[in-house]
């Protein structure tokens, strides 16, 4: 054996002695007062879950607690898996003052860079109401919601799993209409949306995105007169799938939805133009509601709307269709944080007549099969990320019990304990978990 061969033997050997060392110091065990399992609707008393280097490694009532591991007393709360809102927009915040809520002005007046800012916060807030996975489609300025998965997952900051959009694409103009100068010189302001009118347009603007760190396709399908044809969002489909990536289309004409649902998108955001028909060849296809189930509140919506839209809600149930929490928040009440904001929508879903505990499976289970997550975290099970959270009430009986979120844990480490934000161990003065993550 040559000297160098012996050294880099050493090396190894000393590499492979280290490495569990370093695991062992980091074992929590959380002591489940009742653990509560979305997929069964059931709870089982007086459990502990053993996590290990950002991951669950044991679940049940006599798991052994390895010497010296971290112990966490939740044995008075109710422990459950984290919740998924299937649409929000952490990076556009449109306001009473000074927009009078027109976002259109919010994209001249906000700067992507201050708008990632803002989807850090709002991303911090979403986790502290339990929120530990968010699909986050599009408006997002430059990227902005890529910047936020990015630095989320090199372990700059908290947050939640973003599973981000990227740029909306569309047909010229998108969701808006916007003046010659904009459209076409593109130097006002950034445009929200990547024009797409012809094949090659679309197979490019999908690869865009995923060149720029989207995690999911979204295009608006009838924004516009000359909207997206079954054969085109087919193409569409095809793009994304080489990489992997599914694709979620806006819908705001009944036309639409149905070429959308022909075409087989993945789900469809929005949901006012969707009746028992469509919601019918959507339960046949599995294709996913993102529907956005607005509360009528002292702060917005009408009671006619809300009433229109608990009827859509609950006719979709009825019929089998893939349902998820999906909220499409993007604007701020004073004194409220986005994850209040968001939790707020329960009362459309209470208003619809759905049960607790299916409630429950639409916000966690059917959250994660949507964020396609169910491999890697979601469920409170052995070898899944530990993203855990935990209430004092009992939300299988109450709903509102999600109301009262006192502990977070995300990727094994606590957010939030006792009802109170703590998360310094989140912030890190590097990328901890390796620049290479885009
Ligand atoms: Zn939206």
């Amino acid at each position: 054996m040559t000297t160098q061969r012996a050294l880099r033997r050493s090396v190894l050997a000393a590499f492979f002695v280290i490495l569990p060392m370093v695991a062992w110091g980091q074992t929590t065990a959380i002591h489940a007062g009742r653990l509560i399992d979305p997929e069964t609707g059931t709870e089982q008393q007086d459990q502990i879950i053993l996590v290990e280097e950002g991951s669950i490694v044991a679940v049940g009532p006599n798991v052994p607690v390895p010497n010296g591991a971290e112990e966490i007393d939740l044995s008075h709360l109710s422990v459950l898996p984290g919740l998924v809102d299937a649409h929000n927009h952490l990076a556009l915040t449109y306001k009473k003052d000074p927009e009078n809520d027109f976002y259109y002005y919010t994209y001249v007046q906000d700067s992507t860079p201050i708008r990632a800012i803002q989807a850090v916060s709002n991303g911090i807030q979403m986790l502290s109401s339990g929120f530990t996975i968010v699909r986050d489609m599009g408006n997002n300025g430059n990227y902005a919601d890529t910047a936020l998965r990015v630095a989320i997952e090199q372990g700059w900051i908290p947050g939640p799993t973003i599973i981000n959009s990227g740029l909306i694409i569309g047909g010229m103009g998108g969701q808006f209409w916007p003046t010659p100068e904009m459209a076409r010189e593109h130097d006002i302001v950034y445009p929200e949306y990547l024009d797409a009118d012809t094949e090659d347009e679309i197979i490019k603007a999908v690869r865009q995105n995923i060149l720029f760190g989207a995690k999911v396709i979204k295009i608006m399908v009838d924004a516009k007169p000359y909207g997206y044809s079954v054969e085109e969002m087919e193409l569409f489909i095809r793009e994304a799938a080489r990489a992997g990536m599914k694709v979620e289309g806006h819908i705001q004409t009944r036309a639409g939805a149905r070429r959308a649902i022909e075409a087989g998108l993945w789900s469809l955001a929005h949901s006012e133009v969707l009746d028992d028909e469509l919601h019918k060849m959507m339960a046949a296809k599995g294709i996913w509601r993102a529907g956005t189930e607005t509360p009528h509140t002292e702060y917005r919506g009408s009671a006619e709307g809300f009433d229109r839209t608990v009827a859509g809600l609950k006719n979709a149930y009825e019929n089998g269709v893939n349902l998820t929490f999906s909220t499409d928040a993007d604007y701020y009440v004073p004194g409220m944080t986005r994850g209040e904001l968001v939790i707020d929508f329960l009362e459309t879903w209470k208003a619809a007549g759905i049960p607790a505990p299916e409630i429950l499976k639409i916000m966690t289970v059917n959250g994660y099969a949507c964020s396609e997550t169910l491999d890697t975290r979601g469920l409170i099970k052995s070898g899944l990320a530990a993203d855990i959270i935990a209430v004092s009430g009992r939300p299988l009986e109450d709903i509102d019990a999600l109301r009262d979120v006192q502990f977070v844990m995300k990727d094994g480490l606590v957010f939030k304990k006792d009802g109170v934000v703590t998360p310094e161990k989140f912030f890190n003065a590097g990328p901890v978990n390796g620049w290479r993550i885009r």
